[in-house]
């Protein structure tokens, strides 16, 4: 399970981007993360719940966005998604091979971030 150190990394980045801009409190968190990412969503959730008890963030949500992969076939060379629909059982669109490189797909990235603001 990596979802912990996973959560704990997106926490602290959150609550520094939430502090420089004085935040009162954290409504919701938008994730993007690459479908190679193995992860369990509800679990990141239940992570972040934990982490957040006692925080500007507690309460908050998470929402999470699939983030379609790229990879290359090891033969033709042509670029093609991975998805989480197909990201079992991966050929290349144009000649069938069934190896490829992977391009991306591991990201993880904070897009967004909706915050109270502190009452002035
Ligand atoms: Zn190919």
């Amino acid at each position: 399970m990596h979802e912990l150190p996973l959560t704990k990394g997106i926490f602290k980045s959150v609550m520094r981007k939430a502090e420089s801009v004085d935040a009162a409190a954290i409504n919701r968190v938008v994730l993007e993360i690459g479908v190679l990412q193995d992860f369990i969503p509800e679990y990141v959730q239940k992570y972040w719940d934990y982490i957040s008890r006692g925080t500007i963030a507690e309460g908050s949500l998470i929402e999470i966005r699939d983030k379609d992969g790229e990879a290359e076939c090891g033969r033709c060379h042509t670029h093609y998604n991975i998805t989480r629909a197909n990201m079992f059982d991966v050929h290349c669109p144009s000649c069938g091979y069934e190896y490829g490189n992977m391009l991306s797909g591991n990201e993880l990235r904070i897009v967004g971030i909706e915050i109270v603001k502190k009452e002035t």
